[in-house]
């Protein structure tokens, strides 16, 4: 797919900022653009930078960004913006042109929004049913010019601390799929992904405390628990302290610890 793709407004106006939360509308959709950017091309599709670097008003930027997508017959237009109020509104949404002409771009808008929501931020009040979408305006120059389907991306609100809250502590990699997802469902959210990645590639796995099985003698029989529950182990070891003795393994990869951990069920404990 051939993608335009917008970052906010541009260097000589840069859109909404905040001194609420530190944002400004430039920077922050400048990097967001740049991280989508790369996602989407690491999957095979082509961007088209859309972006104004030497606008000489805002009409000028507006334009300049349109026009490349349609001189480069762009499959779809996206442009990333923050919305501004009063620092009390906060929330995501999306808007389109109209409905007939735009199915794709409802459609990617719609998963847009649905990402957004499902990564916490609020969803704007909903309008002819589609929660995160404002849907339609057939006056912002971004919807009406280019040839391609089109959508604003009101990410967030550049003076919500709300929306902050969630913003600042994604990573850039990760709010860049909640658009990109959008776009191409193909493309997995950061979501499962990164879950996994912040689990250790290594662990260690310990037993309860061994029971004593001879009246009178304090040492307990470990073979046959090293036997059953560790064969495969080059190094097990017998460690203790004032309440009793355990079985540890060595340091092992997480897969081998989750299934040594399963044959121990609740006597066993996995350890980083
Ligand atoms: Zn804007």
């Amino acid at each position: 797919m051939k993608i335009g793709l917008r970052g906010g407004h541009s260097e000589n106006h840069k859109g909404a900022s905040s001194d609420i939360t530190g944002y400004d509308e430039w920077s922050q959709m400048q990097e967001l653009y740049r991280n989508v950017k790369t996602v989407l091309e690491a999957y095979g599709h082509t961007v088209i930078d859309c972006n104004a670097y030497n606008s000489s008003s805002i009409n000028d930027e507006l334009t300049q960004g349109t026009s490349k997508a349609t001189n480069n017959g762009v499959d779809i237009f996206i442009s990333l913006h923050m919305n501004a109020f009063n620092g009390s509104a906060q929330g995501h949404e999306c808007w389109i042109f109209d409905e007939n002409r735009n199915t794709i771009a409802k459609d990617v808008a719609k998963r847009i929004a649905k990402n957004f929501g499902n990564h916490g931020f609020k969803l704007r009040p909903e309008n002819n049913g589609v929660k995160g979408m404002k849907q339609y305006n057939k006056n912002y120059h971004d919807l009406k010019a280019p040839i391609a389907p089109a959508i604003i991306v009101e990410t967030i609100f550049c003076d919500s601390l709300e929306d902050k809250k969630i913003w600042a502590p994604t990573s850039w990699d990760e709010l860049a799929r909640l658009v990109v997802n959008g776009i191409d469902p193909n493309i997995p959210l950061m979501l499962n992904d990164s879950k996994k990645s912040k689990e250790p590639s290594e662990g260690y796995v310990v037993t309860g405390y061994l029971d004593k099985q001879l009246k009178n003698y304090d040492g307990a029989e470990v073979a046959g628990a090293i036997r059953y529950y560790f064969k495969d182990i080059d190094r097990v070891y017998i460690r203790s302290n004032s309440i009793g003795m355990w079985l540890e393994t060595q340091l092992l990869p997480m897969d081998k610890c989750k299934e040594i951990k399963e044959l121990l069920g609740s006597w066993g404990k996995i350890r980083c």
